[in-house]
């Protein structure tokens, strides 16, 4: 398909076309995070550093109610009148400035909530006319790894439209037909050579990124260590447990269902939850199978690294963005956990 070279100055008004369609979430500053904000006109958009957090909130919001519920009294004695309202999201958005590692964390949402055996009615409603442009990475920060886990920084997979940075604007290409649509309402040049020098940047990038992971390794010592809990409080040392690397990353996906109300009106929310809290295994019993932080970090690397692979034919959950470790409080670093499993070896034990 074409490319065409869109001025920064003039991203403003091709967003203010597409927000005449449709609800265009694109990054904005608050409170020193990059997150995304519905736009509008007047809206102060940042176009270089990556996000804090990630698509995922406009696809999976933190909260939302799933239905509301009523109960009223039989006026003739017999059992209550209940009614249930289920209140399904309609959504037609756009996701201005993804980065290709926050596409890719929607990949691991579209496998568990949209697949032949279980389909979110509430995900896919917000997902099925959600269209993304995404940016290349020019600059990936110290802290990004995509290429480790089958990502890359001009990872166009799942975007409709590439944004490549060059100089004084970006170099689009339409990767889908959607995609095409909404860049046919952008103003722009074509790109000539200029789309070589864009590529040529990202490419570059790509090459100076990290020493890729044995992920085989990894998954094969992962069993090894499994029960060295010498091995996972070491890992796990400095963690708080606060759960700010899930709630910032791009593919963890579980959530707590929760009513609230009285007795005769109320409705049922869904949040997301995190599985480095104490909480998230308690059970009513008092008893907690992951009671340990050991036991929590082990199984959210070993979810990202092991389980979710051996589902998703050798799939890695991990997108490789940092997020987690640019964001942990206590800088504990994925990475480093995963080069410890694979460079594991249980011979001396
Ligand atoms: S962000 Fe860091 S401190 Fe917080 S739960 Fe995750 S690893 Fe632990
Ligand atoms: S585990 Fe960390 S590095 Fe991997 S995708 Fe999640 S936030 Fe990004």
């Amino acid at each position: 398909m074409d490319t065409i070279f869109i001025q920064r100055t003039d991203i403003g008004r091709w967003l203010d076309r597409l927000a005449e369609e449709r609800t265009v979430f694109a990054p904005t500053r608050r409170d020193g995070a990059v997150v995304y904000r519905p736009y509008r006109t007047g809206f102060v958009l940042e176009l270089d550093a990556m996000p804090t957090t990630s698509p995922k909130e406009i696809v999976f919001p933190q909260n939302e109610t799933l239905l509301t519920y009523s109960r009223a009294g039989n006026a003739s004695g017999g059992a209550p009148k209940v009614e249930a309202r289920e209140t399904l999201p309609e959504q037609k958005a756009v996701i201005f400035g993804a980065r290709p590692c926050g596409v890719n964390g929607l990949g691991v949402f579209d496998q568990v909530f949209d697949n032949d055996k279980t389909r979110d009615a509430y995900y896919t409603a917000r997902r099925k006319d959600t269209r993304i442009i995404t940016f290349a990475c020019d600059r990936p920060r110290s802290t990004c790894f995509c290429t480790n886990v089958g990502g890359g920084p001009g990872d166009a997979a799942g975007s409709d439209v590439m944004l490549y940075p060059l100089g004084d604007g970006f170099v689009a290409e339409a990767v889908t037909t959607g995609g095409k649509a909404m860049l046919s309402l952008a103003t722009g040049a074509p790109a000539g050579d200029r789309e070589v020098a864009a590529k040529a940047l990202v490419e570059t990038a790509r090459e100076a990124m990290p020493e890729p992971l044995e992920l085989a390794r990894i998954r094969e010592n992962f069993d090894k260590c499994f029960n060295d809990m010498e091995f996972w409080e070491e890992q796990s040392g400095k963690c708080l447990s606060c759960g700010a690397c899930a709630y910032l990353c791009p593919s963890c996906h579980c959530f707590n269902i929760t009513d609230e109300g009285t007795e005769s009106e109320g409705k049922r929310l869904r949040s997301w939850d995190n599985c480095m809290s104490y909480t998230f295994t308690a059970e009513a019993s008092g008893h907690n199978p992951r009671a340990a932080k050991a036991m929590r970090l082990r199984n959210r690397v070993g979810h990202k690294f092991v389980y979710f692979p051996e589902t998703h034919e050798g799939e890695v959950a991990c997108r490789g963005c940092g997020r987690c470790i640019v964001s942990c409080p206590s800088s504990v670093d994925i990475r480093q956990i995963a080069k410890a499993i694979q460079e594991y070896c249980d011979d001396d034990k």
